[in-house]
């Protein structure tokens, strides 16, 4: 069975690729068989670009990372984990003696092992042996996409965490792709009393609103500090969560928060960026930073099984393996109104 290569820059095939054959099954690994697997922005990017800053695409490689299968095989030491149980995966391997690790932080350890990183390779293909402890068991009311979606979920819940979300704050999400609509997802489960969302695509934002207490913002056509104002008789938002990963929106996240809020940037930034440290000094801001998430994925599961959390929305397209590299054309064109596609294996 084959797997998705990205040979190079711009190419993409369907091909045996001799990985699947060289995995050796440590004691405390599994062996899944890949089921779902998201298309994230960052496939994408390498798809198009052939790298992301420092991580460039030097031999082919497979890619995905938002996935999840079927145990196959355990190792001699596993235990809680059997042939057969449907499981999700949290795609990066930290080194298990390193600093960060034994800090807890081992998202930010530095030799973190991350799928579809170059020179890592994803899980778009038959089968992956992976750390029995960043594999997660799903009930069965738990589907095999939503189980894919975890992955992005853990995302906004690492933000949410940062942001120290108390019942009935208010907050913004920047940007209404996967990551922002997660996140508004996660900044609600935590306990806001509303989330405004903006964006420059209606059908994301209708999308957006159809989520919960969230009020939609149009960018292009609304003045997003005047409406939050209106909103909140002129105090601000609690929480920024700037997820768009535009320079313009980033520079201007003080201005919608109110005094001592706090504010969590999560898209990335090619460039560096400007933000005043004026406006951030005279409302006291608390500013966090998220890189990928730790310690999450066995709460996303349980909001996901409990129905705290829905993601079965932001599921907008569905491809079969034989069409992914239709799949990433599709998604490098960055069609208006989707947020997340999804490819299933063949079972
Ligand atoms: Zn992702």
């Amino acid at each position: 069975m084959k797997s998705l290569v990205l040979e190079e820059k711009m190419k993409l095939s369907l091909r045996d690729f001799p990985i699947e054959k060289e995995e050796v099954l440590g004691p405390h690994d599994v062996r899944i068989k890949l089921h779902t697997v998201g298309i994230c922005g960052s496939d994408v990017h390498y798809y198009t670009h052939g790298g992301i800053g420092v991580f460039q695409v030097k031999a082919p490689m497979i890619l995905g990372h938002e996935a999840s299968g079927i145990v196959i095989e355990k190792g001699s030491a596993v235990t809680g984990l059997e042939p057969g149980d449907r499981v999700c995966m949290e795609p990066g391997i930290p080194d298990p003696l390193s600093r960060a690790t034994r800090l807890g932080l081992y998202n930010v350890d530095p030799a973190v092992r991350f799928w579809a990183t170059p020179p890592v390779h994803g899980v778009l293909r038959p089968t992956v042996v992976h750390p029995a402890a960043f594999t997660f068991k799903i009930p069965d009311n738990v589907s095999f996409a939503e189980a894919a979606m975890v992955e992005p979920l853990a995302v906004g819940v690492h933000a949410a965490t940062k942001a120290q979300v108390k019942p009935g704050d208010i907050a913004l999400v920047i940007g209404a792709g996967p990551i922002g609509l997660v996140t508004a997802l996660s900044a609600l489960a935590a306990g806001c009393a509303r989330v405004f969302v903006s964006d420059v695509d209606d059908t994301k934002l209708e999308l957006a609103a159809s989520l919960g207490a969230v009020t939609p913002i149009n960018v292009a056509r609304q003045d997003l500090v005047q409406e939050i104002h209106k909103a909140t008789d002129g105090w601000g938002v609690e929480i920024v969560f700037e997820c768009s990963g535009s320079p313009k929106a980033a520079e201007g996240v003080f201005d919608p928060l109110c005094p001592a809020g706090r504010v969590v940037f999560i898209g990335s930034q090619t460039h560096d960026i400007h933000y005043s440290v004026g406006k951030a000094m005279v409302r006291e801001a608390r500013v966090e930073h998220v890189f990928r998430y730790a310690h999450v994925f066995p709460r996303c599961v349980a909001m996901l099984a409990s129905g705290a959390i829905d993601v079965r929305p932001l599921i907008t397209r569905k491809f079969a393996f034989d069409d992914s590299v239709e799949a990433f054309e599709i998604a490098a064109s960055a069609p208006k109104g989707e947020v997340k596609m999804q490819i299933e294996l063949p079972q």
